[in-house]
Order: structure tokens, then C-alpha cells, then sequence
């Protein structure tokens, strides 16, 4: 048996043992997620140092500090989400008790990716342990450190027979997924996620994929261009450009193309200085597979800014593209590195035009101060998340669903998404053994007259919010009349 099969067969059977059901013991499980965050961030810091150049403050902002946002979250809310909930009744269920009742869905496959390691892997499992499920949990195999250090550091926190993790890299993730799971949450591109999707299949195992893509930034001419460029370039260099939801290329007018250049520029010089390779808040290339990737889309395009780097370090300078065609290497795919291309549009109609010929987004970025321009995007685009005049930040609004649509991916999560996406929402309907003559028009033998009352019971639909509210006033005018009469004797 293999060691993805024991660990598999292990959280079955600790699952099966009823003891991740109980509210106490889920909240017990994140309360020590979060110990170990807090007690464990050094090591945290200087695995993620060692595997992507992150800073220490790097580390809190973009990994830590949103999953300790999530726990105190879902301790907070738990106990509301995992209540039974009541659902608007009818005449046929006017006298009965309906409601759905989120249940664990049993076992779920963490496989995560490296960008943002312990973002991607733990809010997942977050949600996981929530729900009441069990959940084995796959690193990436690309941020080596991090990988070893969730290894070493999750059984000493959390239950270790519920939450096994497998370390590893395809083989390993191939051999988990030839394996039974009661749900796959998968996080990485979108080639991977067929496969995964393909693999799910074959157990019936529902999916969610959180994959990547194109994610345009559509730049208005009468936005504050000084202010739109800081919010980008924050958002397409952190990370080194690796992030799921970095603006992927600039949309904007031919007018404003220098006006952007010149801004970002100032903004890549004020965040990273004049020398970004000595810049303890700039990131490295996770590796020189995907150096070599990102440096080849340059080929056919014109370097505007940047464009230095270095192959035995992963180096990459934050680099602007100008004037690049739709045909050009770097348009071809997801960029996931510190390019940006700007692409020249006649206006708003052709950039939506632009944005809807792709696959639809992970995210889409517009920068207008017009809220006509923001609402008819909405309107006339489809993406994952939607962003207007900034960048990235939809991610941490634990209130809306985080995930994509079509190529971008499919489930989201985040705060109570996560929960129920992770969770079954079981239809409870408990009827009495009592007034059985509501039931004869369902029983043969099938009459004209009992048609005609199944219509009315199932066609007509009367408001019993109203209809209780009404006679509820009734009872009260006639008590109210009642008494007033006593009292006038
Ligand atoms: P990766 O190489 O770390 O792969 C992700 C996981 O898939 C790993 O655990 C790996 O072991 C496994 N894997 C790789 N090849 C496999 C195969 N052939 N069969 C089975 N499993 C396999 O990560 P990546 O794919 O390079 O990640 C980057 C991509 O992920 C980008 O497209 C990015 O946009 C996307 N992403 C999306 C989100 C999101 O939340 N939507 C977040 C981060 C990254």
C-alpha cells in the first residue's frame, strides 16, 4: 500500500469515527491553526524567504494575517453557518418542519500551489475543518521549504490522523487522486485542473478549481493616472508578478500610454528603489523553468521599462511592454511574472470587445472614476471576481466568494463560502403521522376532483408570511375590542 493510500484510508477512518463533527473540537483545530501561525512565524518567514525572496513583513501581509482574519472569522460564525436552516414554507408543508442542514461531506484533497503557500493550502483547509470534514492536505512540491515545514509543523498542532499531509510532486499527486475523496479542491493552472477534473470523474467526486488566466486592467483616460498606476503596479509586482490575480496586461488609450509609463515608473522606483535586485520587498522567480518561460514572451515585444535579470538567481526586473499587439509571445498566455504589457484600444468599446474575445478571467481591473464606465464593464464582461480602482484586494473581502468562471475555474470560497462549499446542504423535511386526508389526492385510484385539488395545493401559492401576518392582526383587533368593551362596562 502506498504512503498516498495510507494516509488516505487513515483520515477515512478518523472521519468515520464521528470526531470532526462536534463544533468544539472544529474550533479546537483552527484555534490551534492559529497558535501555530503565531507561534511558528519566524520559521514561517524564512521558508518562504528561502523559497521566493519574501520579506518577513511580505510573509504577515500576504500569507499569515488574512488566515488568522479567516479563523477569528470562522470561530466567530461557526455555530450561525452550521445551524439548521429554516427555509420558507408552503400549503404542502405548512404543518411540517423544513430545513437544511449543512453536513460534512466526509473527505476532501487539499492539492495547493506555490504563489502564496500557505494562503493557498491552509484558507482551504480552514474551510475544510469548518465543515466538518476530514482533509488531506498536498503542498506544492516548487516552494521545497514551505513544503518540509507544513510536513513537520501541522501534525503538531492539528489532529494528524484527520488532516494527514502528503508531500511530493506529480507522482505523488496523481497517486492521491487515483484515491476515493468525498470532494477535490485544487489550486493551480488549468491544464492540471483538467486532469484533476478527469481523475475526480471517475469517483463522482465534485471539484473546485481554482485556476489562473488572463486578468485585464482596463485604464479610463479621465482617471487619476498617477493614483491607478501605484495601485497597479503594486498589484502586478508583488510577488514578483505571481499572483492568481495580478493585473495581466493594461488596456488603455494611446494618449495616456506614456502618461502610464511614466507613473509606473515612478512607483516601481518608490516602492523597490533605483536597484529592485537589492530590494528586500522585491521577489525572485519560483524557479529557472519558469525564468526561462517568462523571459521568452519578451522576444517580439518593446521593453518600455525593466526588462534586466538574472537566471542564476530568478531574477526579473519589474518590466513594462508598450504598444504590444494581441499577436505578440507575451499575450499568449498567463504571464505569472513581472511583465506588463500595455496594449493601445481605441476606448471603452474596444476594450470590452478585447477582454470578451478570451477566456473569461480570474479577475478584471477597471480604472475609471465614472461610475457609467465601471457599471456597463460589469455589465457587458464575465470574470471570476470584478475590481474597480484598485487591485487585489477583492481577495481579502472574506463577504464575497472568491474563485473563478469558465477557464478561470469553478466553487469558490473565502469566509462562509468556503463553509459551504465544503459542506452538503441536506434537505430535511419532517412531516407528522397526522392528517392523512390532505394525502388522498396523491392515492389512487386518480379522480378529476382530486387533480383539481393537487392544482390548488401546488399551483396556488398564497404568501403564508401574509396570510400569518393577517390573522395574527385579526386576533389581536378582536382582543383588543374585547377588552376595551370590558372595560368600558
Ligand atoms: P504547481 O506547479 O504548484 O501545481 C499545483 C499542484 O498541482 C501541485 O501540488 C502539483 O503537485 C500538482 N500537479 C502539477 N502537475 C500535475 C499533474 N500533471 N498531475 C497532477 N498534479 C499535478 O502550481 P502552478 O500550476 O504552477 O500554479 C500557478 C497557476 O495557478 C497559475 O495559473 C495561477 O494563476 C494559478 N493560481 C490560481 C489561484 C486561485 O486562487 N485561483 C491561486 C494561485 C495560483
Amino acid at each position: 500500500m502506498s504512503r498516498e493510500q495510507k494516509a488516505v484510508e487513515q483520515a477515512r477512518k478518523a472521519f468515520l469515527t464521528g470526531r470532526s463533527k462536534p463544533l468544539e473540537h472544529r474550533i479546537r483545530q483552527l484555534k490551534n491553526l492559529q497558535r501555530l501561525i503565531a507561534e511558528r512565524q519566524n520559521e514561517i518567514a524564512e521558508a518562504l524567504n528561502k523559497d521566493l525572496h519574501r520579506s518577513e513583513a511580505g510573509t504577515q501581509l500576504y500569507e499569515t494575517l488574512g488566515l488568522e482574519g479567516e479563523i477569528n472569522l470562522v470561530v466567530k460564525k461557526l455555530a450561525e453557518w452550521a445551524a439548521p436552516r429554516p427555509v420558507e414554507k408552503n400549503l404542502m408543508t405548512m404543518s411540517d418542519t423544513v430545513y437544511i442542514q449543512p453536513e460534512p461531506l466526509g473527505l476532501v484533497l487539499i492539492i495547493g500551489a506555490w504563489n502564496y503557500p500557505w494562503t493557498i493550502t491552509i484558507q482551504p483547509l480552514i474551510g475544510a475543518i469548518a465543515a466538518g470534514n476530514a482533509a488531506v492536505v498536498k503542498p506544492s512540491e516548487l516552494c521545497v521549504h514551505t513544503s518540509k515545514l507544513m510536513e513537520d509543523l501541522l501534525p503538531l498542532y492539528i489532529d494528524k490522523e484527520l488532516y494527514p499531509v502528503i508531500t511530493g510532486g506529480v507522482s505523488e499527486t496523481q497517486e492521491l487522486l487515483r484515491q476515493r475523496f468525498d470532494h477535490v479542491f485544487y489550486t493551480g493552472n488549468s491544464m492540471v485542473g483538467k486532469l484533476v477534473m478527469e481523475a475526480a470523474a471517475k469517483h463522482l467526486t465534485p471539484v473546485t478549481l481554482e485556476l489562473g488566466g488572463k486578468s485585464p486592467c482596463y485604464i479610463d483616460k479621465n482617471c487619476d493616472i498617477a493614483i491607478a498606476c501605484r495601485r497597479i503596479a503594486w498589484g502586478k509586482y508583488s510577488n514578483c508578478g505571481q499572483t492568481c490575480i495580478a493585473p495581466d496586461y493594461i488596456l488603455c488609450e494611446p494618449s495616456i500610454q506614456n502618461r502610464v509609463l511614466e507613473e509606473i515608473k515612478k512607483s516601481i522606483k518608490v516602492f523597490y528603489t533605483e536597484e529592485p535586485k537589492s530590494c528586500p520587498d522585491y521577489g525572485r522567480i519560483i524557479n529557472q523553468r519558469h525564468f526561462k518561460r517568462i523571459m521568452a514572451m519578451i522576444e517580439d515585444s518593446t521593453i518600455a521599462i525593466g526588462g534586466e535579470n538574472d537566471e542564476s538567481t530568478c531574477y526579473i526586473a519589474p518590466t513594462v511592454l508598450k504598444d504590444v499587439q494581441a499577436s505578440s509571445k507575451v499575450m499568449q498566455e498567463e504571464i505569472f511574472g513581472p511583465l506588463l504589457p500595455i496594449l493601445t484600444v481605441s476606448g471603452l468599446e474596444e476594450a470590452i470587445s478585447f477582454i470578451n474575445k478570451g477566456e473569461k478571467p480570474l479577475a478584471l481591473y477597471i480604472f475609471s472614476p465614472d461610475e457609467k464606465v465601471v457599471k456597463k464593464v460589469i455589465a457587458e464582461t464575465s470574470s471570476g471576481g470584478v475590481l474597480a480602482n484598485d487591485c487585489l484586494v477583492h481577495f481579502s473581502v472574506s463577504a464575497l466568494p472568491f474563485g473563478g468562471v469558465g477557464n478561470s475555474g469553478m466553487g469558490s470560497y473565502h469566509g462562509k463560502f468556503s463553509f459551504d462549499n465544503l459542506s452538503h446542504m441536506r434537505a430535511c423535511l419532517i412531516k407528522k403521522l397526522k392528517m392523512e386526508g390532505v394525502n388522498d389526492m396523491r392515492y389512487p385510484p386518480h379522480t378529476a376532483k382530486k387533480l383539481g385539488w393537487a392544482r390548488f395545493f401546488i399551483l396556488k401559492n398564497p404568501d403564508l408570511w401574509w396570510i400569518g401576518r393577517i390573522t395574527l392582526l385579526a386576533i389581536v383587533t378582536v382582543v383588543a375590542a374585547v377588552a376595551l368593551q370590558r372595560y368600558l362596562q
